[in-house]
C-alpha cells in the first residue's frame, strides 16, 4: 500500500513510499480503508523527531475517518464496508486511570499514530474498542476532524465546566481547534468573545470579536463591564499568554490543551493565587466525549482551508504552520 514514512526526524525525510506493507488486524482489530486524515501539530511534532515514536520506520496521522475494510474474528461492533472515525488513544482499560473513566491519560497508553502507525496511509489497524461508526451523511473532511480537532476543545470545554451565560474569550479561534470551540461554547449557552481578525468566526457563534491584538484585555474589560472573562481558553501559548491570563476574572479558569507558539511561560505567583485563578491542563478527550462529538456531527462545521493528496503529506505538514493550521486534510 502506499504511505507516507518517517525512518529519521525532519521534514525533508519524510518519504511516501507505493511498497509498504498492509498492515495486519488481530482478531480484535479492525483494517480501516483511510478516505480523509486531519493534519494536526502532533503529526508535525512527529515528523519533526521531538517525540519518541513507535515502530520506526513509522507512518504518522493522528486524525483519521475511513470505511471498514476487514473486521477481525472477535470484532462484533463493526462489519465491513461501515464508515468510522477513530479514537486516537491507546489504553489498556484496566489501570487506575482508565477505571476513572479518563482513558485518554492511560498509564500504559499513547496516541495512535505515535505510539503505533497511524493513518496518512492507504490502510490501517485499529483496536474495535477504538473505532466508532459515523452517519452516512457525515462528510469525510469532518469526520477527519473529530478525533483530534473536534475532540480537545470539547473535552477542554468540559473540563472548564463552561456553564450557560458566562463568559468564555477564545484565543486562536481561526484554527481548527479554535472553530469547533467557538461552536461548542456558543451551544454551551456562553458568551463567546473571539480573538482574532476574521469576521468569519461570527458564523461559528462569536459573539464579539477582538481584532486589536494590543487592546484585548482592555476589550475583555469593556465587554464584560469590567468582570474580566470566566473562562479563557488559550492554546497558543507564550505569545498570547499574558494577554491571556490577564483576561481572567476573579475566580475564573484558564484553560489549555497546547502551545503552538511555544511553551515556557512566565507566572507570577501572586497574579495566580490572589486571583483565586484556576489553571487547567486538558488533553484529548474520553470515548464517550467522542460518542457525544459525532451525535452533535449535524451541528457542527469545519473549515477546510486546502486538501491534499496522501503524495502531498509533506506540503500539507509544512502549511500548518504557515498558515495557522486552516484545516488540511490529505
Ligand atoms: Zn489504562
Amino acid at each position: 500500500m502506499k504511505a507516507a514514512i518517517c525512518e529519521k526526524p525532519g521534514l525533508e525525510n519524510l518519504k511516501i513510499k507505493h511498497d509498504v506493507e498492509e498492515p495486519k488486524i488481530t482478531d480484535h482489530d479492525v483494517l480501516i480503508r483511510v478516505k480523509a486524515a486531519g493534519v494536526n501539530p502532533i503529526d508535525h511534532i512527529v515528523v519533526s523527531g521531538t517525540l519518541p515514536i513507535k515502530p520506526v520506520p513509522h507512518i504518522p496521522g493522528a486524525g483519521t475517518s475511513g470505511v471498514v475494510e476487514e473486521a477481525g474474528r472477535h470484532v462484533t461492533s463493526l462489519k465491513r464496508c461501515e464508515r468510522v472515525i477513530m479514537h486516537n488513544k491507546v489504553f489498556d482499560g484496566i489501570c487506575d486511570i482508565c477505571l476513572s473513566g479518563n482513558d485518554m491519560l492511560c498509564r500504559n497508553g499513547g496516541l495512535i499514530g505515535v505510539a503505533t502507525n497511524g493513518g496518512f496511509a492507504e490502510y490501517m489497524a485499529v483496536p474495535e474498542k477504538n473505532v466508532f461508526k459515523i452517519p452516512d451523511e457525515m462528510q469525510w473532511e469532518l469526520a477527519a476532524s473529530l478525533p483530534v480537532t473536534t475532540l480537545t476543545p470539547y473535552h477542554a470545554l468540559k473540563e472548564a465546566a463552561l456553564k450557560v451565560n458566562e463568559s468564555l474569550v477564545i484565543f486562536g479561534v481561526s484554527g481548527n481547534t479554535g472553530m469547533m470551540a467557538t461552536q461548542f461554547g456558543k451551544k454551551m449557552g456562553a458568551k463567546v468573545i473571539a480573538v482574532s481578525k476574521d469576521n468569519w468566526i461570527k458564523d461559528f457563534g462569536a459573539g464579539y470579536i477582538i481584532s486589536e491584538y494590543d487592546r484585548v484585555v482592555e476589550k475583555v474589560n469593556e465587554l464584560t463591564q469590567g468582570k474580566m472573562a470566566d473562562i479563557v481558553l488559550n492554546s497558543l501559548g507564550v505569545q498570547t499568554w499574558e494577554n491571556s491570563f490577564a483576561s481572567v476574572s476573579l475566580n475564573g479558569i484558564w484553560v489549555t490543551f497546547g502551545g503552538l507558539t511555544g511553551a515556557d511561560v512566565k507566572l507570577n505567583i501572586q497574579s495566580h493565587y490572589s486571583k483565586q485563578v484556576i489553571l487547567i491542563g486538558s488533553t484529548g478527550g474520553t470515548r464517550r466525549e467522542i460518542i457525544e462529538v459525532i451525535d452533535m456531527s449535524k451541528e457542527l462545521k469545519t473549515r477546510v482551508w486546502k486538501k491534499f493528496t496522501l503524495d502531498e503529506t509533506k506540503e500539507a505538514l509544512q502549511a500548518l504552520y504557515a498558515k495557522e493550521g486552516m484545516g488540511e486534510f490529505c
